[in-house]
């Protein structure tokens, strides 16, 4: 295998270039004032985040306890950070909407953490994790924040183990190291397949020593619905006790949004059912940008569905692509027999034919594109859902005869046992069948290199935020990211903004936390009083349809635009018809979910426009318009080479498209190849 594989290629001019056919866009966005980070500070890349931490400005303990800060959301990245501002000697409050802080989405992570600490001896580096993090994300993400997410990789992992997280370790007792997709390294640390699990307890456990030390408060069944900004800067939120239904007012000198992604705009995807975008929705609304919405990360090994009855996907690690092989019959007649059938010859181990230098480990993006592939053919297996076969196979037959059933066991057992449950099927005889399912979102709201928004006083962490993976995550990257913002970036970039306190306090009565408290008293009236017909969850479903078809694996302009009229139609409907039971002064599942699908008809509604606007191929994001010969993404670096952070301009107002430029010094754009 070569290493930094990369072969340069220049756009094909037999293909659509952008700019050919106008602005697919136009009439649907206002171009707006372009945008910078400004808080990267030049120089070597490798001396940029000394040097950010050295001139961000120092707040003295005794000040610390005068400042005030919430935290919605306690996954990795918000729990984190919640412990190590509240140990650094701030006044915290940390919500969520879970009944327990631990029970955050972050915790059905399975595969893993990266971390650039060469334990294998292969070649690791920070340098070639930031490579393979730029590269994974296909050059559209910004190199001073990817840089530093590299360098503080190998803090996270001594934090956890200190922390006692049980990470897997070989028989030297070294912690162990397992690969994942788009990299030729070892690099990712594991506890079997819950390592999210073992990191949030970590997490948890020092936000709960806070709690006992008095530095946190934690409101848990609590739902942020509005940020309150006071004279352009984030001063509280509104929430609302989900159990007793009351409304309540929280204010605090600085606001930092852990909330989590939204893939779940898809209704289908493997994100825990009360992921949602409304934390940061309502932020966007009151002036904080959206960045590349469209962006998402289909992942390519997921149980494949099995009827409409479904309201969950569920993910199989990609861990699992380090010993199992990636096949489909090479016969369309074969598709129908049992696998184990089948003799080697006539299966097709496509990703090891078309990619062989990453061969079943290529990037994500592109292990579910070549899945689709060979389902359009009519090469899929397992049952037909809506006439076609949607599944391939994941084979562990040749890991077994090599490593023996224990071998498996002991990396696997439990994600093999929740397959088995699931399906029924043993994959310790018959090949798993998976298929690509929505994942995780790249888009997020729009920050700077200090993590801070659009709006000062509010700072974004963890995958609410789009700052480090680009057009494409790499496997084992998202819980590195939450914990790298958490526990070690911003607790010092957050401290250069409170330095400029104390700040004045805002009256209870100040127009501005009255005008949030009655803009959610009234969208709440309106759903319990809205006699309509419909369930929520019946119109959330129509839009994952939407969104899964037009703005899902593979998007076309005719596409898009056909989903934004079907969007705004079913939106109108929906405010028009749609039914909440129950009441307002209570548990009520029913009114939680209205106010999120209302906020995911507008992200879902941007994200086509996003997309629209984005006439190439990058990572995630694929345009049928936009693709080589051999058909892979086709980027267009010097159209495109921006992040779209896009500014909320009004219900029934286009969004103004603020530009920032991707200029990258310490790497070379290139265009991907894993072959
Ligand atoms: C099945 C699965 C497996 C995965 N495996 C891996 C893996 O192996 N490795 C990896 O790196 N990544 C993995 N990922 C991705 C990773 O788990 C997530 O990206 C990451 O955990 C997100 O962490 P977070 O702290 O940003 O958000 P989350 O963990 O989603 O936490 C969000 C928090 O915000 C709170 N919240 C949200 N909205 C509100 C609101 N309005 N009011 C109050 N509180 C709110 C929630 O209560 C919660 O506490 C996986 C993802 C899935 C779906």
């Amino acid at each position: 295998m070569t290493e930094f594989p990369d072969t340069t290629t220049t756009s094909d001019p037999s293909h659509d270039a952008p700019g050919e056919h106008g602005d697919d866009a136009a009439g649907y966005y206002t171009p707006g004032e372009p945008i910078a980070d400004t808080k990267a500070p030049g120089g070597p890349i490798s001396e940029r985040w000394s040097t950010r931490k050295f001139e961000a400005r120092l707040v003295n303990p005794a000040n610390r306890r005068k400042l005030s800060v919430i935290i919605v959301g306690t996954g990795l990245a918000g729990a984190s950070a919640a412990a190590t501002l509240g140990e650094a000697g701030y006044v915290v409050k940390s919500f969520c909407y879970q009944d327990s802080p631990r029970r955050a989405h972050s915790i059905a992570a399975q595969g893993g953490i990266n971390a650039a600490k060469n334990y294998k001896e292969d070649g690791d580096s920070v340098h070639r994790l930031f490579y393979d993090t730029v590269k994974g994300g296909d050059y559209r993400s910004r190199e001073s924040n990817v840089y530093r997410l590299a360098e503080v990789s190998v803090n996270i992992i001594d934090q956890c183990v200190a922390q006692g997280v049980p990470f897997a370790r070989e028989y030297g007792g070294l912690l162990d190291n397992r690969s994942f997709g788009g990299v030729q390294v070892s690099r990712t640390f594991y506890a079997r397949g819950q390592t999210g699990q073992q990191l949030l307890l970590g997490a948890y456990q020092a936000l709960e020593r806070q709690v006992a030390a008095g530095t946190v408060e934690t409101f848990t069944r609590h739902e942020m619905l509005e940020v309150i900004v006071v004279d352009g800067k984030a001063r509280g939120i509104i929430a609302r006790d989900m159990v007793t239904g009351e409304i309540e007012t929280h204010l605090a000198d600085v606001v930092v949004l852990a909330s989590g992604g939204y893939g779940n705009v898809f209704y289908l995807s493997t994100n825990a059912m009360g992921c949602n975008v409304t934390a940061s929705w309502r932020a966007h609304r009151k002036g904080a940008y959206m960045a590349n919405p469209c962006y998402t990360q289909i992942h390519p090994t997921c149980i494949p569905v099995s009827g409409s009855h479904q309201s969950k996907l569920t993910l199989m690690s990609e861990s699992l692509r380090n010993d199992g092989r990636i096949w489909v019959p090479k016969k369309q007649a074969d598709c129908t027999k049992d696998p184990r059938d089948i003799p080697e010859e006539d299966r097709d181990y496509y990703l090891e034919r078309i990619y062989p230098s990453f061969g079943n480990l290529v990037p994500r993006d592109i292990a579910s594109r070549a899945a689709k592939n060979v389902c359009d053919e009519g090469r899929g297996v397992g049952p037909e859902v809506d006439g076609v076969r949607r599944g391939v196979y994941l084979d562990f037959g040749a890991a077994i005869e090599r490593l023996g059933k224990e071998g498996i066991e002991e990396k696997y057992d439990n994600l093999f046992d929740m397959y088995e449950r699931i399906t029924g099927e043993n994959p310790y005889e018959v090949p798993m069948r998976i298929y690509p399912a929505v994942h995780y979102v790249m888009g997020g709201l729009w920050v700077d290199y200090d993590l801070q928004s659009s709006i000062p006083g509010l700072f974004v962490t963890g995958e609410a935020n789009f700052s480090d993976h680009g057009a494409n995550r790499l496997g084992a990257s998202a819980l590195m990211q939450g914990l790298a913002d958490g526990y070690f970036v911003l607790p010092h970039t957050i401290r250069d903004y409170l330095a400029d306190g104390p700040f004045e306090k805002v009256p209870a009565d100040h127009p501005a936390v009255v005008e949030a408290e009655q803009a959610v008293q009234s969208r709440i009236d309106h759903f319990m009083n809205n006699n309509g017909t419909r369930s929520v969850d019946s119109y959330h479903r129509e839009l994952g349809n939407i969104m899964w078809e037009y703005c899902g694996m593979e998007r076309t302009e005719d596409g898009l635009k056909k989903a934004i009229d079907l969007i705004r139609t079913l939106k109108d409907d929906f405010w028009r018809n749609v039914k909440v039971l129950g009441s307002a002064e209570s548990l009520n599942q029913s009114l939680e979910k209205a106010g999120r699908v209302a906020d995911f008809f507008e992200l879902g509604e941007l994200m086509c426009i996003d997309a629209l606007n984005r006439r190439e191929s990058c990572g995630g994001h694929f345009r049928g318009e936009s693709q080589t010969e051999d058909g892979e993404a086709l980027r267009h670096d010097e159209t495109f080479a921006y992040v779209a952070a896009w500014e909320f301009a009004g219900d029934d107002e286009p969004p103004v498209l603020h530009k920032e430029d991707l200029v990258y010094t310490a790497i070379e754009m290139k265009q991907r190849s894993y072959k």
